[in-house]
């Protein structure tokens, strides 16, 4: 026995990490990676050539540090068996109508990663919850296989409990949770219409060893607790966020995160050094959402309309795109707006943006990592949930932290890509504006709330806290299945 111990503590423990191929998933689980390699774990992503570019600076810089944090790249499946267009190879630049053609590729990259994972020998493996083959893989390298959902707690205890109330009314009141919320069948997750891939997570999700979660106790503490008491597969959780606060120090580096070029990164952040403290209201959608030309335009209109500083990311779209901005922009919007107003085209250093201490709101879709690294910062929410579970996370930031408000009541969604409608008017978005960077109580509130979260998050990350504790707790388990593993190995000789 003595000599296993010996032979199991000699390498550290090698984790690979296998995100899906969309900012909103590899971005937090590059971090992840790294806070794993800086707590001495050796880390390897795997990804495909053409993301690359997104997470190496982050690799990168761990790796200059010293951290055990290394890049591995496999083929993405050729445009041939796909149907996506040549180079396309991340969710974010795929057109809405290829959706299912990217999720379907997802189960053609079986061979190139059990190939990569029998060289590497890894002693456990953390994939992205839609590559549901690999817990068939893993199970038969005999490794342990972690998920990640991108999401937290709060969206996945509501999802989990959601067949409860099928079939779904217009609305209802999802009560039995620790807070009641209100849900509206057309603010369901799209995956709840597609029972067959639904059932294919669900037996995937039942033959794996336990569920990593980027989030902290202190922001959703009853729906961590019921999440980790009570997982409907009976698995393992482990709080190991909010992961973005691992490279809270080297601020260069959170300007570049996604791949941003310094100098485009200067240019914002530089504007934003000419603002009072708390003056910017800063808006972006995520990586994924397309809004269309009505909708753009009166985004423009009510920010014109507010009188408040901004700072505007507008996804750039390929040429011929319908949203190109001499469809949407009114005329002179950017001259007259200038030096109070900011547009970004394409991709801003969020993680840094929401740092400044200039931006004092930030307009939101509530995309998980969105959310979370507002929280971070302390900068409360103005909330315009989308798609996905966004409607279902814009209610835990609202309803149960109190971190937020809502630009609009009630249910607005656009279930078709290929329809443009303005869903929210200028003038709505105007008065959000105003309530919002204006002197009322309630703005005032969410205010305070949303800086008691950044500080509960600092603490969870730094030792002795909530975070820190799941990560050691998940890391030393992992060590002792590698042990067991090598237990029986030796015995079986
Ligand atoms: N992001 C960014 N700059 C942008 C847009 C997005 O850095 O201009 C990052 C953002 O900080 C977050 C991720 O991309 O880490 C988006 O994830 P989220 O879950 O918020 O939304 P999704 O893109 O998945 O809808």
């Amino acid at each position: 026995m003595g000599s296993v111990d010996a032979a199991s503590t000699a390498r550290p423990l090698h984790v690979v990490f296998f995100p899906l191929m969309s900012p909103g998933h590899m971005i937090p689980m590059v971090d992840m990676a790294r806070l794993f390699a800086l707590r001495g774990v050796r880390s390897s992503v795997v990804t495909t050539p053409g993301n690359a570019h997104s997470v190496r600076p982050a690799i990168d810089a761990a790796a200059a540090l010293g951290h055990p944090l290394a890049l591995h790249l496999i083929p993405f499946p050729d445009p041939s068996a796909t149907g996506l267009a040549p180079a396309c190879e991340n969710l974010s630049d795929v057109p809405a109508a290829q959706f299912d053609n990217f999720v379907n590729a997802l189960f053609l990259f079986q061979a190139p990663v059990a190939a990569l994972l029998r060289d590497l020998r890894p002693d456990a493996l953390v994939s992205d919850s839609l590559f549901t083959w690999t817990a068939d893989l893993a199970a038969a390298l005999g490794v342990p296989r972690l998920i990640f959902h991108g999401a937290g707690a709060f969206p996945q205890y509501v999802i989990c409990n959601l067949l409860g109330h099928f079939p779904f009314l217009e609305s209802f009141t999802m009560d039995g949770l620790p807070h009641p919320i209100l849900l509206y069948k057309d603010g369901l997750p799209e995956l709840m219409d597609n029972f067959a891939f639904l059932q294919l997570l669900g037996e995937a999700e039942a033959k794996s060893y336990g569920v990593v979660v980027n989030t902290y106790r202190e922001m959703e503490p009853a729906y961590v607790d019921y999440y980790k008491k009570h997982h409907p597969q009976g698995l393992r959780a482990w709080c190991v966020g909010p992961v973005s606060l691992c490279c809270r120090a080297a601020e260069e580096e959170r300007a570049k995160r996604g791949g941003l070029p310094a100098t485009e990164a200067n240019r914002i952040l530089s504007w934003l050094d000419g603002k009072p403290a708390g003056s910017v209201v800063y808006l972006c959608f995520g990586s994924l959402c397309r809004l269309g030309v009505a909708q753009l335009r009166a985004i423009a209109n009510g920010l014109e309309a507010s009188g408040r500083a901004f700072l505007w990311v507008v996804r750039r779209d390929a040429e011929g795109d319908p949203v190109a901005e001499e469809k949407w922009m009114p005329e002179g919007f950017e001259e007259r707006v200038r030096g109070r107003g900011l547009l970004v085209r394409g991709w801003a250093p969020q993680l840094a943006v929401l740092g400044h201490a200039a931006v004092g709101w930030f307009v939101t879709h509530c995309g998980w990592n969105s959310l979370q690294e507002a929280v971070c910062a302390g900068v409360p929410m103005l909330t315009w949930p989308l798609f996905h579970e966004q409607f279902i996370n814009q209610e835990l930031v609202v309803e149960v932290m109190g971190a937020g408000l809502r630009v609009w009541e009630g249910l607005r969604r656009c279930r078709s890509p290929e329809q443009t409608p303005e869903l929210v008017s200028a003038e709505e978005v105007e008065a959000a504006v105003r309530k919002a960077t204006g002197r009322g109580e309630d703005a005032e509130a969410v205010r305070r709330r949303a800086k008691e979260y950044g500080e509960a998050a600092r603490k969870a990350v730094d030792e002795g806290g909530s975070t820190h504790e799941d990560v050691t707790n998940l890391i030393k388990e992992l060590e002792a299945v590698r042990l067991q593993k090598a237990g029986q190995g030796e015995a079986a000789q």
